[in-house]
């Protein structure tokens, strides 16, 4: 048990390191995660902007994080919610209880909204889903 939550504060404590280090690097500064599929191809990933949408939620600026990566935002409740149970269960129990009851169905769901937000963000009529803000 002693194991198990020294595991878990050092991962917090990274997660947190990195939170504030995108909290207080500024908007261009280098801090996002580059993507290489949209350095190779010239079109954004469902991921583009993500970094820059976590920065904005981090600063409370949620119209920036929608612009950005509206997926994201919008999913980043019921991840920070799923990373917790996660770490829950990991500290009560030494295993994760919680991805086997999360229906196939949903995650399913989940990749296929992933994929076709990926595709809409890059055609014109849809170039409000693009990551950049005005
Ligand atoms: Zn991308």
């Amino acid at each position: 048990m002693k194991k198990r939550i020294a595991i878990t504060l050092a991962a917090a404590f990274f997660a947190a390191a990195a939170l504030v280090y995108l909290y207080f690097t500024g908007e261009g500064e280098g801090a996002g995660i580059p993507c290489v599929f949209h350095q190779i191809t010239g079109f954004y990933c469902s991921g583009c902007g993500s970094s820059r949408a976590l920065r904005s939620v981090l600063h409370l600026d949620f119209y920036r994080a929608l612009r950005y990566n509206a997926i994201f935002t919008i999913g980043l409740p019921l991840l920070a919610a799923y990373f917790g149970a996660l770490v829950f269960s990991y500290i009560r129990f030494g295993k994760d209880r919680i991805s086997e009851k999360i229906p196939m169905k949903l995650i399913w769901i989940f990749i296929a909204a992933a994929l076709l937000y990926g595709v809409l963000r890059n055609i014109p009529a849809f170039s409000f889903l693009a990551p950049t803000v005005i």
